[in-house]
């Protein structure tokens, strides 16, 4: 018979931790906690399985489950001593979703069920205080009812907030049994009332609605967003937990509480989490009262006037302590828990891998090497090559003058600053807005309805909420600045006004946030780039002794020829030459070359540019002293490098001395329908010898200066770019290797260089062996190789391209991440040809896919030879490549063992 239903508690599990997508993430971490011994409530697990036969049959379970969910339940009966229903000794459960990955605050659970008018005065007589009772009655019923029967939080709170009024108390806590058994009927007859049916009391009815509204939220719109957002596929399906409740709002002996077992903003070894006493379930992340620090040493550093759990129940932290570092021990990472204390004993409720901003994760990594925990190939596989990019984020220059406004949590690290917007809605129109906008989102507390603007914002500010209040957790999940907690600030949504110590800030004011210190700072703050030292220094050495490619940048500025320098990057591999046609001393010589009548003309001009040409080539060899310098020839079409708009040729012919109607008449004869198809590459070359000429001499000369001044061989490679088979690269290939011997006999040196080519049409794919014969090097420029592959043009794809990922028509957008199928196949049947050849030829990547870490998989297998990115990518493709290395090993490992 199918098992649809697993349980643990008492020391032992059916399932275990391997099980996690039969099980989901929490069952199967709640199984596992159980089979090592630790105090785990007893329960059952509803699998993955059933989710995914309830939405192929129409929302309908298996035959066989109820059976087995009362056979799950009898379980927690035995374990508990306790009945479901029992009039005198009731058991109360918890119903927790949780899918294979985890996703925090997507799905709602439901806690105390089991309580009816007759259970409440069964745990009333059993319970020391009374109060506790009819608090988890109306608690329950307010979850349910919100859940399961889709009533208004509001609903209750409001009733709450009166309750609370009219006695004249400001926390939950102070009311008395009436107060709450008043509550109680308060909220049932606003059920009733406003769900045309009374609050059910039949607990087994309770189960099943709280078990279906957990299958049924997984396509709740937050749960299918969020696994939009972060690639987790519809068909994973969510399990269901029934757990016995422990309370942690039992009294002044009783708390509940989270924790990780390392800072997850910094990876700092030390046991971080908050409490709160008699509390349940999610108080502490929701951030109604503010929770109080775990360890003494967190509480004295933070001035918390609260006493933390070390000091509050020190019986029961002393063995948290001792349950967390096992933990980690056996998972071999930092972890996130949930705690209840119960009457002074401990309750784990969940373990998982915590999640952590990159600094965290790369100090952490590094730590477990060095713990011995974890070998250096585990700690590359460990980080997220894409998750870099938050370390190469700006932090607040430490010399700027910070006029702090407020203060609150640093709930994620890195600098931001932006527009003040109110709403998710005012931060997507600013953000997607012709100015493309910089904003910070303000809310009182984010919820999962605000991922869509928390998503487009640079950076996250909150007035309420702890360090573990959903905007602290996604914002850290998102990489993105985030100051959680900032008391002080009053918000004004309907005003649109944010108000602090008098002085009032609207909509559009700029603010800065430092999501490292807590503050929130008037103005645009000057900011920073990172340093790049210490743990992310010794990972990317680790990454660098595994990976096989090599990772160059795609520079031509000297800037960013030293900044790609400065992220380790081991050559050029693209350098645009156009680039630097646009300074204005230049542009006047480009544009007297556009318009010359003859040769002799175009060579009178590109006499003018060859100078500057030849100064930046040297400054770029100098800065790379020794490593390979990839650069191509002239690209774009030349019209771009002509005014538009009669103003503007006006101005141009006066300023060149030039006939404004012949520059306009030029500019009308340049005109193309479709410039990416059009007179460019090395058609250019073809029809105008001269230019590519010119550019070769600049860059022979220069790599003679530049080897002297250095006393490095310059290895330069001139590329060649948009052929379509080798008659027309072998055509321009002449020029320049005519120039390099004019050059040589002039100098009386010997030029070491390279001539190749890009491959970037299709037919020069399929005709890669013919090519070869005369290429030395080629470089996939798989920008215009997708335009071409796919024929949809970059920058027109945007009302389309869209509607193909959204459809399922694309698995991804093919500009961001290689289509392997397609232009995949076109660069393998290009190495493939190509090595035919010349075993040895050099390949290469440059378009965007070579800073793309799964593009930089694909490239692994194809074994191209280096990868090149921008320079704020190399980085993460140094780390990406390494872990194509290690992919690959172990592929060729399994090979070899099967
Ligand atoms: P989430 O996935 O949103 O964290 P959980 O299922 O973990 O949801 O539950 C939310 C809160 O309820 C957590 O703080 C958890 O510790 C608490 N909780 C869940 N089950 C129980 C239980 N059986 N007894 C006491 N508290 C519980
Ligand atoms: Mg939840
Ligand atoms: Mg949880």
């Amino acid at each position: 018979m199918a098992k649809w239903v697993l349980t643990f508690g008492d020391g032992k599990a059916e399932g275990s931790a391997e099980m996690r997508d039969l099980l989901g993430g929490k069952g199967a971490n709640l199984a596992e906690m159980a089979n090592i011994g630790l105090p785990v409530p007893p329960g059952f697990t509803i699998t993955t399985e059933v989710c995914t036969h309830y939405y192929a049959n129409g929302r309908s379970y298996p035959a066989e489950l109820e059976a087995q969910v009362a056979a799950g339940l009898r379980h927690i009966e035995a374990v508990t001593a306790r009945g479901f229903g029992d009039a005198e000794n009731p058991l109360l459960v918890s119903v927790r979703s949780g899918s294979r990955a985890s996703m925090p605050g997507m799905m709602d659970t439901i806690l105390n069920l089991g309580l009816n008018d007759q259970t409440v005065e069964a745990l009333a007589k059993n319970a020391d205080d009374r109060r506790f009772a009819y608090d988890s009655y109306r608690r329950f019923i307010q979850m349910y009812s919100n859940v399961v029967l889709d009533l208004d939080h509001d609903l209750f709170e409001d009733l709450l907030e009166t309750a609370k009024e009219k006695k004249g108390v400001t926390e939950d806590t102070e009311l008395d049994v009436e107060d709450l058994a008043k509550l109680v009927k308060g909220y049932k007859a606003a059920v009733e009332r406003d769900s045309g049916k009374p609050f059910p009391q039949d607990p087994a009815e309770q189960l099943w609605g709280a078990i279906s509204a957990v299958f049924a939220s997984w396509m709740n719109p937050r749960a299918i967003t969020y696994r939009r957002l972060n690639q987790i596929p519809e068909s994973w399906g969510t399990a269901v937990n029934v757990q016995a409740m422990v309370f942690g709002n039992m009294g002044e002996t009783s708390a509940t509480g989270v924790a990780f077992t390392r800072n997850p903003s910094t990876g700092e070894n030390r046991l971080y989490g908050e409490f709160l006493v008699n509390a349940q379930g999610e108080d502490v992340v929701a951030g109604i009262r503010t929770p109080q620090p775990i360890t003494e040493a967190a509480r004295a550093e933070g001035k918390v006037r609260a006493p933390s759990l070390e000091t509050r129940m020190p019986e029961a932290f002393k063995e948290f302590a001792i349950v967390a570092n096992r933990l980690e021990q056996h998972y071999r990472d930092m972890q996130d828990l949930e705690f209840t204390v119960e009457r002074g004993k401990l309750w784990m409720l969940q373990a998982r891998n915590g999640k952590r901003t990159a600094k965290a994760a790369l100090k952490i990594a590094v730590d477990l090497v060095n713990e011995g925990v974890l070998t250096k190939e585990e700690a590359i596989e460990r980080i997220d090559p894409a998750s870099l990019d938050q370390l190469l984020h700006p932090t607040i220059d430490p010399k700027a003058e910070r006029k702090i406004i407020a203060s609150g949590l640093p709930a994620s690290p890195g600098a931001a600053q932006g527009e003040i917007v109110f709403s998710s809605e005012a931060a997507e129109e600013a953000v997607a807005g012709k100015e493309g906008k910089k904003v910070i989102l303000v809310r009182t507390e984010t919820s999962p309805e605000d991922i869509h603007g928390m998503h487009v914002a640079a950076g996250i500010l909150t007035t309420r909420g702890g360090m573990t209040s959903h905007a602290a957790v996604v914002a850290r999940g998102m990489g993105k600045p985030c100051v959680s907690g900032a008391g002080s600030l009053r918000i004004d949504e309907k005003a649109g006004t944010l108000t602090v110590g008098g002085k009032v800030f609207r909509a559009g004011d700029v603010l800065t946030i430092d999501g490292s210190a807590g503050q929130v700072l008037d103005g645009a703050v000057a900011m920073i780039k990172p340093e790049l030292s210490g743990d992310f220094a010794a990972l990317m050495g680790w990454a660098d002794e595994v990976r096989r490619m090599k990772v160059r940048a795609n520079a031509e500025t000297p800037a960013d020829a030293r900044a790609a320098r400065g992220f380790g990057a081991e050559g050029i591999g693209l350098s645009r030459t156009e680039h630097m046609f646009f300074d204005d001393e230049r542009i006047v010589a480009v544009r007297e070359m556009i318009l010359a009548d003859d040769v002799e003309g175009r060579r009178k001009a590109l006499a003018k540019l060859l100078p500057f040409q030849r100064s930046d080539f040297r400054e770029l060899f100098e800065i790379m002293k020794g490593l390979p310098v990839t650069i191509r020839l002239l690209d774009p079409p030349l019209h771009e490098f002509l005014p538009h708009g009669d103003k503007e040729v006006a101005a141009v012919a006066e300023a060149m001395g030039a006939d404004p109607d012949k520059l306009r008449s030029r500019a009308a004869e340049l005109h193309e329908f479709n410039p990416m198809l059009g007179f460019r590459g090395c058609r250019l070359a073809i029809a105008f010898p001269e230019i590519a000429e010119m550019q070769a001499r600049a860059i022979f000369e220069a790599a003679v200066e530049a080897a002297k001044a250095t006393g490095e061989p310059v290895t330069c490679e001139v590329m060649v770019p948009l052929v379509v088979g080798r008659a027309d690269f072998d055509f321009v290939k002449a020029r320049i290797d005519a120039v390099a011997k004019a050059v040589e006999a002039e100098t009386s040196g010997t030029l070491v260089y390279q001539v190749g080519t890009m491959i970037e049409l299709p037919r020069a794919a399929l005709m890669a062996a013919e090519i070869a014969e005369t290429a030395e090097f080629f470089s996939f420029g798989t920008n215009d190789l997708t335009q071409t592959a796919l024929g949809i043009s970059r920058d027109d794809a945007a009302p389309f391209l869209s509607h193909y990922v959204d459809k399922k028509l694309l698995p991804y957008d093919p500009f961001v991440t290689i289509d392997r199928e397609g232009v995949g196949e076109l660069v393998a049947i290009g190495c493939e040809r190509g090595r035919s050849v010349r075993p040895k030829i050099k390949l290469g990547i440059c378009g965007e896919h070579g800073g793309d870490p799964a593009s930089i998989a694909f490239c692994e297998e194809v074994g191209l030879d280096y990868v090149s990115c921008s320079p704020f990518r190399v980085p993460i493709a140094r780390l990406a490549a390494a872990q194509a290395t290690l992919r690959a090993r172990k592929a060729l490992r399994t090979q070899d063992a099967a």
